[in-house]
C-alpha cells in the first residue's frame, strides 16, 4: 500500500530565524515544487479479487491479482477510486509522490509566511506612525 496522507508535517520553530533566512527558504521551497500538473491525491493499493465463478480457483483462496487500485478519500464518509492498469502504476506512484511533496512544501511556505506576517505586525507596532492610510 502506498500512502499519501499518512505523513505528518514536521513543524520547526521559525521564530529564531532572521527574515532574510526565511525568505531564502521560501524561495528554495518554491523552486522545489514538483510540476503542479502532475499531481494525484490518493493511495495506491494492491488488491486480489474473486471473479464470481464458483468453479474458479479463486473461490478456494487463490485470488486473481494483483490488481492495482487508486483509493481516494473525498470526505469523512465518502471514498472513490479506480483500478490502475499495470503500465500506469509507476506514473500514478510518482504523481502521488508529487502531491505529497507539493503539499509538504505548501505547508512550509505557509508557515514561513505566517511567521513573516507576525514580524510585520511586530514592526508595525514598534515604529513608523502615519505611513499607512488604509481604512
Ligand atoms: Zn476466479
Amino acid at each position: 500500500m502506498y500512502h499519501s496522507d499518512s505523513q505528518v508535517h514536521e513543524r520547526e520553530d521559525l521564530s529564531k530565524l532572521p527574515i532574510l533566512a526565511l525568505r531564502r527558504r521560501r524561495e528554495g521551497l518554491t523552486k522545489l515544487l514538483p510540476p503542479l500538473g502532475e499531481i494525484l491525491r490518493g493511495s495506491l493499493m494492491e488488491r486480489y479479487l474473486t471473479c464470481g465463478n464458483p468453479n474458479c480457483k479463486c473461490t478456494r483462496g487463490e485470488r486473481h491479482g494483483p490488481v492495482w487500485y487508486l483509493s481516494v478519500t473525498l470526505d469523512q464518509s465518502h471514498r472513490t477510486g479506480c483500478t490502475v492498469p499495470a503500465g500506469q502504476v509507476e506514473q500514478v506512484r510518482s504523481w502521488i509522490d508529487n502531491y505529497q511533496r507539493a503539499k509538504d512544501s505548501l505547508e512550509k511556505i505557509s508557515d514561513i509566511n505566517r511567521e513573516l506576517l507576525r514580524r510585520m505586525k511586530k514592526a508595525d507596532k514598534t515604529g513608523k506612525s502615519g505611513k499607512r492610510t488604509r481604512k
